[in-house]
């Protein structure tokens, strides 16, 4: 028999209001508040809601409400399907465990994890209500600092755990009064940290909408990541980009260009990475509410725009420049309106078969390639090998079509390396790296385990380095040791 139970504070988890109507309720052992909240013992969820009896589901009025504004359901069900979305918070207000499955929690974001708090928050919690809670928003997968007072969070005690045993604790509790603050100073990781929490406020629409895939493909279609025609998407390139967008900010979600891709195709639904990307692209938080995705028509617009150019009065070289576009491409689309699968090639009697014209191509990509070589170069993280295939695929160039072009092919030809000239850059970079993050520089450290390289390798780098060079001065006495 619920006696009083206590109104939800702001963004509070309904864990935190079980959690304070036990500590009230005057129950000398778990065993028997649960009794008043749960038709059988279970273990009380955390970020989400178990099974409840009747009397409790007609306290707290509407349930779906309650589900949607305090628990942690937005932060996954946004991502899914509506169908599926719909299904979960089915599932939670009938107090299954489906919802597991349907929003896609993989099983290892449920273990190991403590509930977070911001202890300004906990503080102003203390001054306005005389005790603190469990704020949802600092549970958001992925952030570490509070988005109102731009502080680290804390992690307390209390596991978010599948295994643990069963528990009802109150903030008020756990949270210790007068910690150190460690103000966040990083302008991006603060950023970010807003970002997540906007979207995760946002209503979660139960109607059809896109995917967040669709969306998100919709997105780019609008940004330079899309081929001119709408085929590919340059996950490579955007890779490099979002990398540089936050360098500084430390996250292992996105370390490799193929994990945008999966996401792009909706293999791969890590709220932090989608979050990440959308941030990268701009998108408010608010389109992520209904997401709406409207029709790629990106080969027709394109084609559109160069018919239209050329009716304008401006010439192909002209429009190439315009649309950032090879020549000969913008050319044939205006000469033939983009149908030219359809239609035949115009082949003058005297020209014989039409021909590529490579000297205009090595023109028009000549700026493009030194900008992806010179990319490829500057890239802050682990240095990457320059290869003539990785220069073609960044450019949108076909397989092979670089060695017909001669000043690319000679662009590129000079910045290619031999394998020991790349080992030294990468060693540069785990050098760096070591004495960012304080680890014991030796040569186990900095270039065995990091490269996987073996003594002979080592010996084939030495005559490499610079005397004048103090970093490499540095690597040779670590050799020499
Ligand atoms: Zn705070």
């Amino acid at each position: 028999m619920i006696a009083q139970f206590p109104p939800f504070y702001p963004d509070e988890l309904l864990y935190s209001a079980f959690a304070r109507y036990y500590v009230r309720s005057g129950h000398s052992n778990l065993r028997d508040c649960m009794k008043d909240l749960y038709p059988s013992i279970c273990r009380p969820t955390v970020e989400y809601s178990n099974a409840l009896n009747a009397e409790v589901i007609k306290i707290l009025s509407d349930i779906e409400d309650v589900i949607k504004k305090h628990t942690m359901y937005s932060n996954y069900a946004r991502f899914v399907s509506a169908s599926r979305r719909r299904k979960a918070l089915r599932s939670l207000v009938d107090g299954t465990t489906e919802y597991t499955t349907q929003l896609g929690i993989p099983v290892n974001r449920t273990g190991n994890r403590h509930l977070r708090y911001c202890p300004l928050c906990a503080s102003k919690d203390r001054s306005l209500y005389g005790e603190t809670y469990w704020h949802r928003s600092h549970q958001v997968y992925g952030v570490t600092v509070c988005s109102e007072h731009n502080c680290y969070l804390k992690e307390s005690t209390v596991w978010i755990h599948s295994k643990s045993s069963p528990a009802l604790t109150a903030a008020e509790v756990v949270i210790p009064y007068d910690e150190e603050i460690i103000a966040c100073q990083n302008k991006i990781e603060i950023d970010l940290n807003h970002y997540l929490v906007a979207v995760f406020q946002q209503p979660v629409s139960l109607k059809k909408s896109a995917s967040i895939d669709r969306f998100l493909k919709y997105r780019i279609s609008q940004t330079k990541y899309i081929s001119l025609r709408g085929e590919h998407i340059w996950a490579d390139q955007m890779f490099r980009d979002l990398m540089q967008y936050y360098s500084g900010y430390k996250q292992d979600v996105i370390k490799e260009a193929y994990q945008i891709s999966k996401t792009l195709q909706g293999k791969k639904n890590n709220p932090l990475a989608i979050c990440m990307i959308c941030m990268f692209l701009d998108i408010d938080p608010a389109d992520l509410s209904e997401m709406k995705a409207g029709k790629i028509m990106l080969a027709y617009d394109y084609e559109q725009n160069i018919i239209r150019l050329h009716n304008e009065g401006y010439n192909y070289r002209q429009i190439s420049n315009m649309l950032n576009a090879s020549y000969d491409y913008t050319k044939r689309i205006g000469v033939h309106g983009g149908n030219h699968k359809q239609r035949p090639i115009n082949i003058s009697p005297k020209a014989g078969p039409r021909k590529r014209d490579y000297t205009a191509m090595d023109a028009d990509y000549y700026q493009r390639v030194k900008n992806a070589v010179d990319l490829v170069l500057s890239n802050d993280g682990r240095p990457e090998k320059i290869s003539v295939s990785k220069i073609e695929r960044m450019v949108g160039l076909p397989q092979r079509c670089i060695e017909k072009l001669p000043k690319c092919y000679s662009y590129v030809r000079d910045h290619i390396e031999t394998i020991e000239e790349y080992w030294i850059r990468e060693i540069e970079w785990s050098y760096q790296n070591n004495i960012h993050s304080g680890i014991e520089m030796n040569i186990t450290n900095v270039i065995i385990h990091p490269l996987n390289l073996n003594r002979s390798d080592i010996n084939r780098i030495i005559p490499l380095l610079d005397n004048n060079n103090s970093i490499h001065v540095r690597i040779r006495e670590m050799i020499d040791m």
